[in-house]
């Protein structure tokens, strides 16, 4: 354990700065080897006389300062690793730096980098200060101005955020230009782009008649894939316009795609930077699944520029009020793109996968932490995911129209400043007279509440008596929770095909079919009146609240809520709660030695699904799919890895030996039709045709393998191509190594593809797949030092819950030792990286050992960075 541990900052410590900058001037030589950056800020004391300013500096080499045009004195500075102190201040003043630093040497991809010979920045959530000496902090608003200039030849493309004000050649091969972005910013909105760079553009016209240019910058050659991204793109400036009343602001918007990035995108103001992942895409290069991320993440990135750009945040611990707020609004965009109720199963499989996870674990914290190491840990599922769910629940309660009145409130309050999760729940209060006082608690506490669901009927006086409790459990650093105000969306199925409308003891007026309870108290009880018959209860509808649902019913009734419920995210639910009993329960006595038997009435009832398969492609893909083996790891104390890829295994064998001859037919019936489409109805058509091959070839005989390698071979394009090898992926046949080998070779210049290709392999059942991933780190496509090579590598390997998790730890020390070495190159992604290991406490004893031995041999490592320290002492502690 190191001695010198980091120092947490604590969101009651915060204070505002004593000074202000409100306008900079930068001026960029750059050069990768030595990029020389002077910048000219207009500085105001706004706080004690006698106060010093302290700038913020990382990795800066100072060669000049001047205050008011004069040298300053060494007695009135300081300089250390970390910041730039002056004193002896006037109250208003210019300050000019002249600092350098070495974008090709910064591995870490935070600041000013180089990324196959492109400059770019990442300034979120501290990467300013690794630029320039200033106040890096989210409440400091000021009006940049940027001038760049570099070699013309090698960077034609100079680009940064606002409008273009001033271009032109300078002596020596040189040229620059000069960008104005007129609207306030915080430091980490600041971009720069420097490169040889194609582009395609296009045009929007707002609202109010203004024209806007819109360009997306691609890699030479790149630029056919990026069309999707600039419809997505025209898309949502449309959707935000008419569902929130939000219209775009400059007179051009600007996207780049750039190889290395630590995350998905940044919503620089209107200069967005874009993994390359999430932005390119052409039918033979990417998946249904990327399409429907670019279109998510271009418009998650756009939406930004009022939640997030024009409405900034006060400090980091307000992170969610612009990332939930914006989750929320792009997971509503792609609803409207798309099906809603589909996309509401695939958010809530991700929330439950990772949020509900980091929630039971030692990472768990509220959606508002109280405190941090390193900011960069908390870009979570439950900043982003959860906290989302947060202003869904916000929306549930005040209705939409109480929403759009709040977030209109919210917007002519707020804009221009930099604000608290506090003051956006006040917009809710005092837009529809409601208390908030115990919502506010869902910021606040740590936790995924459990409801629990008791209903009693009456058949004599036609009475149904709801009992609703809630429990939410211990979590690091809160022993104690209080009641949370929950919107419980619920419904009843009647036995018979009717509705039943839910009218309370004491309403006068007939209620509808489907209503909203406000649960508050610990235990609370709702009678409804003239119920006719004893219904079946369906309880916490489109998922209204981020909880655990429990329910007592029986195998059939689950069963006929999966037929007949009308709310189609709890028809799936029910269908995942039976697939879940039943293999837990088959995990369970693998583990005692008798071999797993699936259960009849839910293969009956996937047989149900597969009568009406073809009314909704999608969604029927979604019914048919039991709950992976990560989800049901949750469910099993101790986890068995291996019990529980055999029980799911058997149950999907048996659901296939139940249901072979549909699953064939259906197969035949969604083959290729015409060209390929992009559109949420063909690929639910694809989505459907590949669950159905994963059943066709569940037997995993001469015969599958036949029919996954015709799948693949036949595919015209990427997302059947991935469904073919994914289906020869599990087998240990002949046709999958020339089925990789084959695809290797065609998509061998294309380092996304190839990812996909790594992944894959990353995630076999087949017991060598450990010795595949140490040999796939020695290929010449993966990069330790690209975030995008190592996710689709080690992030998929440590996603693989079977191989992973192999009892002798071999998979344990494959990630470990990944996590070791990248925290010397890229600490922000080592330390996302060993989350893997957040849930050890669920498994073994042996296991647990083992990946304790893992965090351990890394908190002992030399010069570990405060990153990587804060979640492996949270994790093993
Ligand atoms: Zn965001």
């Amino acid at each position: 354990m190191r001695t010198d541990e980091p120092r947490a900052i604590n969101l009651k410590d915060y204070r505002a700065p004593d000074f202000r900058i409100d306008t900079i001037a930068l001026d960029f030589a750059l050069d990768p080897d030595a990029t020389r950056v002077a910048a000219k800020m207009h500085v105001k004391r706004t706080g004690a006389k006698d106060a010093a300013l302290v700038l913020t500096g990382e990795k800066l080499k100072l060669l000049g300062l001047r205050v008011n045009n004069a040298d300053v004195s060494p007695a009135n500075y300081k300089v250390d690793d970390e910041t730039l102190t002056l004193s002896g201040l006037p109250d208003e003043f210019t300050l000019d730096t002249l600092t350098e630093i070495v974008p090709a040497a910064n591995t870490t991809l935070e600041g000013l980098y180089v990324s196959k010979g492109i400059f770019c920045t990442q300034c979120e959530a501290e990467g300013f200060r690794r630029i320039t000496y200033y106040l890096d902090r989210p409440d400091n608003l000021a009006v940049f101005t940027t001038r760049i200039e570099a070699d013309k030849g090698k960077y034609p493309v100079l680009l940064s955020n606002g409008n273009l004000i001033k271009s032109g050649d300078l002596d020596g091969g040189r040229h620059f230009a000069a960008w104005h972005d007129p609207f306030p910013k915080p430091s980490y909105l600041f971009a720069l782009v420097a490169g040889d760079l194609g582009h395609i553009e296009d045009r929007f016209t707002t609202m109010s008649g203004r024209k806007v240019d819109l360009r997306i910058y691609v890699e030479h050659g790149n630029e056919p894939r990026a069309t999707y991204a600039m419809d997505s793109l025209k898309r949502a400036m449309k959707w935000d316009e008419e569902a929130y009343g939000r219209e775009y602001d400059l007179d051009i918007f600007m996207i780049v795609a750039v190889s290395a990035f630590n995350f998905g995108a940044m919503e620089n103001k209107g200069l967005n930077i874009f993994n390359d992942k999430v932005l390119l895409a052409s039918p033979d290069t990417a998946t249904d699944d990327d399409y429907a991320r670019i279109e998510g993440v271009v418009a998650h990135e756009y939406f930004h520029n009022w939640t997030g750009d024009r409405i900034t945040c006060r400090d980091w611990f307000q992170l969610s009020l612009k990332e939930g707020l914006t989750v929320f609004r792009d997971q509503n965009f792609s609803a409207d793109m798309r099906s809603r109720g589909v996309k509401r199963i695939e958010d809530v499989k991700v929330l439950r996968m990772r949020q509900f996870q980091e929630d039971a674990g030692p990472l768990a914290h509220p959606v508002q932490p109280q405190s941090y190491i390193t900011i960069d840990n908390f870009y979570t599922a439950t900043v982003y995911e959860k906290g989302s769910e947060v202003i869904g629940m916000l929306n549930t309660l005040v209705g939409p129209e109480g929403y759009r009145k709040a977030t209109d409130l919210y917007f002519a309050r707020h804009d221009g400043q930099a604000v608290t999760i506090e003051d956006w729940v006040k917009c809710f209060e005092d837009a529809n007279g409601r208390d908030l006082s115990q919502f506010r608690l869902w910021y606040r506490q740590s936790g995924t509440p459990t409801i629990r669901a008791e209903g009693a009927y009456d058949a004599v006086t036609k009475k149904y008596a709801l009992t609703l409790k809630q429990s939410l459990p211990s979590t690091p650093g809160q022993p104690d929770k209080r009641p949370m105000h929950i919107p419980v969306r619920m419904g009843f199925v009647a036995k018979s095909a009717r509705g039943i409308p839910l009218t309370l003891e004491g309403e006068n007026a007939i209620g509808l079919e489907e209503r909203v309870l406000e649960l508050t108290e610990a235990e609370q009880r709702f009678v409804f009146v003239d119920v006719p018959e004893e219904p079946l209860l369906s309880i916490g509808r489109g998922f209204s609240a981020p909880a655990h649902f429990e329910v007592k019913a029986s195998a059939a009734d689950r069963a006929a809520l999966m037929a007949r419920d009308a709310d189609p995210f709890n028809r799936w639910e029910a269908g995942q709660a039976l697939a879940t009993n039943v293999l837990i329960e088959m995990a369970e006595t693998e583990h005692s030695g008798i071999a797993p038997r699936a259960d009849a009435i839910y293969v009956d009832a996937i047989g149900e699904v597969l009568a009406k398969a073809e009314a909704d492609h999608a969604f029927a893909a979604e019914m048919l799919m039991p709950p992976s083996e990560g989800e049901l790891a949750l469910k099993m104390q101790p986890a068995d890895p291996v019990a529980i890829h055999d029980a799911r295994n058997a149950l999907i064998t048996a659901i296939a030996a139940a249901h072979g001859e549909t699953f064939r037919t259906l197969y035949d019936k969604l083959g290729p039709a015409g060209t390929f489409t992009p559109d949420a109805a063909s690929a639910g058509r694809r989505r459907l045709r590949n669950v159905c091959l994963r059943y066709v070839t569940a037997a995993e005989t001469e015969d599958s393998a036949r029919i996954a390698d015709r799948h693949y071979r036949s595919a015209t394009n990427m997302t059947d191509m991935i469904a073919g090898l994914a289906a020869l992926v599990r087998m240990d046949r002949p046709e999958r190594d020339a089925a990789f080998v084959h695809f290797h070779d065609r998509f061998a210049d294309n380092p996304l593809v190839l990812d996909k290709w790594m992944s894959l392999q990353a995630s076999s059942p087949l017991p060598e797949t450990i010795a595949t991933v140490r040999k796939l780190m020695t290929h010449p496509a993966y990069d330790i030092k690209n975030p995008n090579r190592v996710r689709a590598l080690i992030g998929a390997f440590s996603a693989n819950h079977l191989r992973f998790h192999e009892a002798d730890g071999s998979g344990y020390a494959t990630v470990g030792d990944v996590v070791r070495a990248l925290d010397s190159i890229n600490p922000m992604v080592a330390a996302r990286m060993a989350a893997a290991f957040e849930n050890w406490r669920r498994y073994d004893d042996k296991r647990q050992a083992l990946m304790r031995g893992e965090l351990e041999t890394t908190l002992k490592k030399p010069g570990l960075s405060s990153n990587l320290f804060e979640v492996a002492s949270k994790m093993s502690g």
